[in-house]
């Protein structure tokens, strides 16, 4: 029976406001679908921003929301269908079940169809799972799961098989094995006999000053890691500037294709990473803090759920956390769109200014980080902000995690120096190139940061040493092809991502990413009219999906021209 408990909040739950009575238009709430919500969701008062997490738990109750669950839904909570309808109908977790049309079968299985998974095999798993569906499953393909490590990967439900093979997923679906993998929970006495905890028990007790605690990160020069590389301490300082009160939202909605290292964090070191965000959630005096973690992690959600409630009941001190869970949409990665989502609504991208750390969650002044800058938080206040610059190559500072996945012998994320290249992570942490093949072109940044030739594989890899050459490293997702590889399809693999994935909120990249995905299927490319399309994606997008849709098209053109002729 799938999971259907309320979705986890950590102490004080905050107050919802009853509305005044609407009498809906249409559809009339179904009495049985009405007791259906009563039980899942309780009587109320029912929170707007709570939205998502409401049609999770239809979902995973009844396999998919109707639309007399929805009707219900409005009726018991007073907001109007149509409001919840596009909500539920935007993001692609959530089967939506109009009136007279057939419920899904009950087991979905996804195959990834990210660039690492394609280069490991996934069309032709999909492909021959797609042979024998039917028999109450369906065969879909997915984005990126975040296992690019473990290429190819099919997810049977919830339970993700990696290194999949048709003969390996049909047994788990014959055995009906649909749970999330099983990962190690972590017990916080063994982090704080390591002396966990202690940095952020002396921040409550006045040991230090948050003036002081911000200095030494910017000091250190550790830098936002979830694509942007704003400067972390200074990101502080600002939302800190603003008039309180305050929150924080951590960003585990890491959705580049390639990039895996979040979820290699929050499996290895939930409490280094939860500590991290405490402490910077106590410089700014945050209130409450909120992680959306991505769906397709589901293994996560239970493990997080279970390192923060251990947390809270070990520091009483510690603001409110509430752990909410994404619905598979890799704009919600976005740091607005992921705001609008938290919030209860779809996941468009908001135009800025204002920016979030002046309105954000709620209105209110907001700090923003990913899993990963917070996972560095605590060796740079322990270890000192020259300890953390210390690292680095050619005259670059600090540590990253990179996702490396592709043609390399050993896959997985690497802790390296920052402005270490590619070729030194080829050779130096991932054992060399996969036998039989020869390294030919780079993904620097997943999908966003474009393909780059091996002949630029000595290139420091770190923010601004990429952007001259139209790439840049973003997330750190480095996906390695060989010489076996065919470059302008694995463009075409990124583009239809980003057609998939467009939010639809402005024309350029709505129009332009299926348009530059159909022009990309031809043999020859029509060079003029692609950068003709590219120009105007880049320079009229709203966000940066529609803004860095053409980097691997115009890398194309660029360095492998001869492929495309
Ligand atoms: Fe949405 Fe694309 Fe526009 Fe971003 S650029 S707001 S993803 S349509």
């Amino acid at each position: 029976m799938p999971d259907a408990a309320p979705p986890p909040t950590y102490r004080n739950p905050g107050k919802g406001k009853r509305r005044a009575r609407v009498r809906q238009k249409g559809r009339q709430p179904a009495p049985g679908a009405i007791r259906d919500l009563r039980r899942l969701l309780g009587s109320g008062p029912h929170r707007r921003d709570l939205l998502l997490e409401y049609l999770h738990v239809l979902h995973d109750a009844f396999g998919h929301i109707s639309a007399a669950h929805i009707a219900a839904l409005a009726e018991i909570t007073t907001w109007h269908m149509a409001e919840i309808f596009e909500v539920a109908s935007f993001y692609a977790h959530l089967d939506i079940v109009k009136e007279g049309e057939d419920p899904p079968p009950p087991l979905t299985v996804r195959v990834c169809d990210g660039l690492s998974c394609e280069l490991a095999g996934a069309k032709e798993l999909r492909e021959k799972l797609q042979a024998s569906e039917g028999g109450g499953v369906r065969i879909k393909r997915a984005p990126c799961m975040g296992r690019c490590d473990y290429a190819p990967v099919a997810a049977v439900g919830r339970n993700h098989v990696i290194h999949a093979k048709p003969d390996e997923v049909s047994g788990v679906i014959a055995r009906g094995d649909t749970a999330p993998p099983a990962i190690r929970r972590h017990g916080l006495a063994d982090y704080r006999a390591d002396g966990g905890l202690e940095f952020l028990a002396g921040c409550y007790r006045g040991d230090r000053t948050p003036d002081e605690v911000i200095g030494l990160v910017e000091q250190s020069g550790l830098r936002g890691l979830g694509g942007a590389g704003f400067p972390a301490g200074r990101k502080w300082r600002f939302v800190r500037a603003e008039a309180g009160p305050r929150l924080m939202v951590v960003n585990a909605d890491e959705g580049e294709p390639g990039t895996f290292k979040d979820r290699h964090i929050l499996e290895t070191g939930p409490f280094r990473f939860l500590e991290g965000m405490l402490i910077a959630a106590w410089t700014i005096e945050a209130e409450e803090v909120y992680i959306y973690l991505r769906d397709e992690y589901p293994q996560l959600h239970q493990s997080l759920a279970a390192a923060i409630a251990q947390i809270a009941d070990a520091e009483p001190r510690a603001p409110t956390i509430h752990l909410r869970r994404g619905a598979g949409a890799y704009i919600c990665g976005e740091e607005s769109a992921m705001l609008e989502s938290l919030e209860g609504r779809r996941g468009l991208p908001r135009h800025r200014p204002p920016y979030a750390s002046q309105v954000g969650l709620f209105g209110r002044p907001t700090l923003i980080n990913n899993v990963e800058t917070l996972y560095f938080v605590r060796d740079v206040l322990e270890m000192g902000p020259d300890w953390y610059a210390g690292h680095g190559r050619r005259d670059r500072k600090g540590l990253r995690f990179f996702s490396l996945s592709g043609r390399v012998r050993e896959p997985g994320v690497k802790l390296a120096p920052a402005g270490v290249t590619v070729r030194e992570l080829i050779e130096e942490f991932s054992g060399g190139m996969a036998p039989g093949h020869t390294f030919h072109a780079y993904l620097p940044g997943g999908a966003s940061g474009g393909i780059l030739p091996a002949s630029m594989g000595d290139i420091p890899l770190d923010f601004g040493t990429l952007e001259p050459h139209g790439s840049f490293i973003g997330s750190a997702g480095v996906v390695i092809l060989s010489d076996q590889d065919d470059v302008p399809a694995a463009a075409l693999n990124l583009m239809h991502f980003f057609a998939d994935e467009s939010c639809g909120q402005c024309t350029p990249c709505r129009v332009g990413t299926e348009k530059a995905a159909h022009l990309m299927a031809a043999e020859k490319w029509d060079a003029a009219l692609l950068t003709d399309l590219c120009d105007v994606m880049a320079d009229a997008s709203i966000c940066g999906l529609g803004q860095a849709a053409p980097n691997p098209v115009r890398m194309v053109l660029k360095h492998f021209p001869e492929e495309v002729s």
